[in-house]
């Protein structure tokens, strides 16, 4: 058995799959709030009561197969982040997250193998691995979520280099041309800089821009009950918005040319977005060329989870290679 445990902003998803990565169980918490110190205890808390279940699943078989499952079952983590070489991870909207060893840390509190991913980046690998993109040698996983972030993956294999960097969009600047033509000032965003694309493309991105074009401070359901009530602010914040992604996505083909685009995270479970966001990206490309198509996560939200199980298990095959060679 195997443990992908998907860290987001507000809600932690541990999920317990076999080695087929069927799920056996799945159940949510919410992200501790007031530091780290009290993240990895709730962490070990939720692994304390995965391990009692893999027990019980273990019972009826041979006493030594039960002892074993339960030292080792390893652990993927999904997270919002990168892990630099020296193992402290940065850039993570999680702030308390930002320059610990969160890997060897855990690795260290629950005694087995722990593997890390961005979440983004796993959620392109699980949909490319057995979901919506299987079919497509060539796949784009984009997550419009609290930020915006993807991975791209090649015959379902992550393409990711060396920090993990590929696929971190949501830090390249907003294009000139949308800029221009809807007159936006620069927003600061969290990573320091100003004016990448995530700060109008993520759900926080799109509250912004209604906010900008004179709506209230709101969130992105706010946004959509006005927006379904054609309210001006609404639909000009929606104009802009569906631009900046259209833009930033004819960026992404331009320099990986997937054959499909696969969306996940909450904005794409609004169907105005998916039906309105093909014509947006053809805007911002060549006529005549082929568009990739586009398509919705077929695990939803729950990619991120499968996904760090499968580099949990990556992991360890790599781990039994280079301890056999
Ligand atoms: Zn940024």
């Amino acid at each position: 058995m195997v443990y992908g445990l998907d860290i987001g902003g507000s809600k932690l998803e541990l999920s317990i799959f076999d080695a087929e990565l069927t799920l056996l169980k799945r159940w949510r918490m919410n992200t501790p709030t007031s530091g780290y110190a009290e993240f990895l205890q709730a962490i070990k808390q939720q692994i304390v009561i995965a391990d009692a279940f893999v027990a019980q699943a273990m019972l009826g078989q041979p006493a030594a197969d039960a002892e074993q499952v339960m030292l080792k079952t390893p652990l993927g983590i999904a997270l919002p982040g990168v892990q630099l070489d020296n193992g402290l991870l940065v850039s993570s909207n999680i702030q308390y997250l930002n320059h610990q060893a969160v890997m060897l840390d855990l690795i260290r509190l629950l005694q087995r193998p722990v593997a890390i991913g961005n979440d983004c980046r796993l959620f392109a690998l699980s949909e490319a691995t057995f979901g919506a993109g299987r079919q497509c040698q060539r796949m784009l996983g984009v997550v419009l979520g609290t930020g915006a972030g993807a991975g791209f993956c090649v015959d379902g294999r992550l393409i990711s280099g060396p920090q993990g960097l590929a696929g971190e969009f949501g830090h390249q600047s907003i294009a000139a041309r949308v800029v221009a033509k809807h007159q936006l000032p620069l927003f600061q965003c969290g990573c320091g800089l100003v004016g990448c694309v995530e700060s109008y493309i993520s759900g926080s991105g799109l509250a912004r821009l209604y906010q900008h074009f004179g709506g209230v401070v709101a969130c992105t359901h706010q946004w959509l009950e006005a927006f379904r009530l054609q309210q001006v602010a609404a639909v000009r914040a929606f104009d802009c918005f569906i631009d900046a992604l259209g833009a930033a996505l004819a960026a992404q083909v331009l320099a990986y040319e997937p054959g499909i685009i696969v969306l996940g995270g909450g904005l794409s479970e609004i169907d105005e977005i998916t039906k309105e966001l093909p014509q947006a990206l053809a805007r911002h490309l060549f006529t005549g060329i082929c568009l990739p198509e586009i398509a919705t996560a077929e695990f939803g939200a729950t990619s991120g989870g499968r996904g760090a199980a499968i580099v949990a298990l990556q992991h360890l095959q790599v781990c039994a290679y280079t301890q056999n060679h």
